[in-house]
């Protein structure tokens, strides 16, 4: 696997993957990251920008590498952050368990894993690939914009799938109002984005003339 982890030891690991499109990467996934990583004590939080999203049109989505090199830019300030190019450089859609799989083939039961991703792509989860062998592997932290209530997930998959809402964590952060849409619409309405996404993201995006209609 080409990216930058903690060497596979003796020792337990415990990981957090915060899965993401990221398109662009904002203060809101950076602040998450961080909480999570505080809350449930992880030793090291990769960012794994998604390559090819089952669930979305690539033509909408800007290219595997300008979100990679943002992602890269934005955690550069942060020891425990790292930003991995497995799923960008796999040929097949980014799948998830596929990910998960990968990990545990280099550190089989050592490793702890948490899935770190938006409450509203959790309740989709029933609809991934092998979704079963995904929630026996790792658990979930479901970051949440102020005002998202836990017990939509629990209304939508508590009674079918009570299973799954043991394994997952809510997470409110204030800073998820923030989102990569309304990031994308201010740089198309030529608003300023200052403040909402690190400064070497936000100069990329300038300089790349990403999101400009
Ligand atoms: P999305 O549908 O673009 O995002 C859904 C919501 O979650 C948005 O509000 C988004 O806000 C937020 N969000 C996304 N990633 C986040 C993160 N890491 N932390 C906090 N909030 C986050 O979802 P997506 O980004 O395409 O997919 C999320 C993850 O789920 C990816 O890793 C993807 O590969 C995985 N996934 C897997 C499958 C599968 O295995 N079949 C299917 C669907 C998704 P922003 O727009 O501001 O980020």
């Amino acid at each position: 696997m080409s990216l930058l982890l903690p060497k596979a030891s003796g020792e337990s690991l415990t990981l957090g993957i915060m899965g993401g499109t990221f398109d662009p990467i904002h203060i809101g996934h950076l602040v998450t990251a961080e909480e999570a990583r505080q809350q449930f004590k992880l030793d090291h939080v990769i960012f794994i920008p998604a390559g090819t999203p089952p669930h979305k049109d690539e033509k909408t989505i800007s290219s595997a590498e300008h979100r990679y090199l943002m992602s890269m830019l934005a955690v550069v300030d942060n020891p425990y952050f790292t930003v991995s190019r497995l799923e960008i450089e796999s040929k097949h859609p980014s799948y998830t368990v596929d990910t998960v799989r990968r990990f545990f083939e280099i550190y089989q039961e050592k490793l702890n894993l948490y899935f770190i991703t938006g409450a509203d792509a959790i309740l989709d989860i029933t609809t991934w690939k092998d979704y079963k062998e995904l929630l026996e592997a790792c658990s979930f932290i479901a970051a949440s914009r102020p005002g998202y209530s836990f017990s939509k997930l629990k209304i939508i998959l508590g009674p079918a799938f009570p299973h799954i809402i043991k394994k997952v964590h809510l997470l409110e952060i204030p800073a998820m109002a923030i989102s990569s849409t309304y990031i994308r619409r201010r740089i198309a309405e030529g608003k300023t984005i200052k403040y909402l996404t690190p400064e070497p993201v936000e100069q990329y995006i300038y300089k790349n003339r990403l999101y400009i209609r």
